[in-house]
């Protein structure tokens, strides 16, 4: 499937922010694989959106947290497109509200860091080499406030250290990456009325507005960056 469309690749896009990003980025004209743990999902989720977009949506089966599938996963993509222009790790779990960091079981920390830290780490791993084939490669880690160092506090621990960890690791891929101009940032959305947010927060629109934001900068857009709207978050 040759194109000289933007290929991305959005992770946990059967729903929430990930639906929206990808809706946006098709809306752009990207072929996007929109990825889901389950291809059943993924697929309804493209019938769902396909008549509104211009461009091209591919359902995909991924889970972030294993290991051969991420890896087969950028196989197929090899072979279907030869590169990736534009992936954009959104998959993320347990916003863990009613624990606390002195006594949260440290096995649901460890889960957690599989999906938000080791999940976004496997895939950039395994995606980079189709990434360096891109004229204009972009990675977006989608974080949240609740991992800034600065406004750390109590409460939400394994979300909270989660998301410090993929800021950090997103300031190492940027730095290790800058020569190669490929362009990492995490992006916070704000708060999202989503399954994950619950009721209050604002629509997705707002939210995937600064991913997609993140996801089609210009060459010479910032590298390590943490934003939301665009706008410096501090760390
Ligand atoms: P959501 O509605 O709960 O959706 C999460 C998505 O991640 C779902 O598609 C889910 O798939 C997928 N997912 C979970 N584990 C996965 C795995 N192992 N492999 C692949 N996909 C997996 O959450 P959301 O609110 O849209 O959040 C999207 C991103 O924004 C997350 O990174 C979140 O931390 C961040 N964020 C959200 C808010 C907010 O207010 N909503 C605020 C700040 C940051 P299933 O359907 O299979 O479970």
């Amino acid at each position: 499937m040759n194109t000289t469309a933007p290929v991305s690749l959005v992770t946990g896009a059967n729903r929430g922010i990930g639906l929206e990003t990808a809706r946006r980025l098709a809306g752009l004209g990207h072929t996007v694989l929109l990825c889901a743990r389950r291809l059943g999902d993924a697929e309804r989720a493209v019938a769902g959106l396909a008549p509104d977009v211009p461009g091209v949506l591919l359902p995909r089966r991924l889970d972030v947290t294993e290991d051969d599938g991420v890896r087969a996963l950028a196989r197929g993509v090899e072979a279907d497109f030869g590169r990736l222009d534009v992936l954009v790790n959104n998959a993320a779990v347990n916003y863990d509200t009613s624990r606390r960091a002195v006594s949260v079981d440290l096995g649901e920390v460890g889960r957690t860091l599989d999906t938000n830290l080791f999940g976004p780490w496997r895939t950039a791993q395994a995606f980079l080499p189709l990434l360096r084939r891109s004229a204009h490669p972009r990675v977006v880690n989608v974080s949240s406030e609740s991992g800034s160092l600065e406004l750390m506090a109590g409460g939400t621990p394994a979300y909270g250290v989660s998301k410090a960890a993929l800021n950090a690791l997103t300031r190492k891929l940027a730095d290790e990456l800058r020569a190669e101009r490929v362009l990492v940032n995490a992006v916070c959305p704000g708060w999202v009325a989503t399954d994950m947010g619950g009721p209050g927060g604002g629509p997705v629109e707002e939210g995937a507005a600064g991913v997609v934001w993140a996801a089609t900068l210009p060459d010479s857009g910032p590298t390590g960056g943490f934003f939301r709207d665009g706008k410096p978050l501090a760390w």
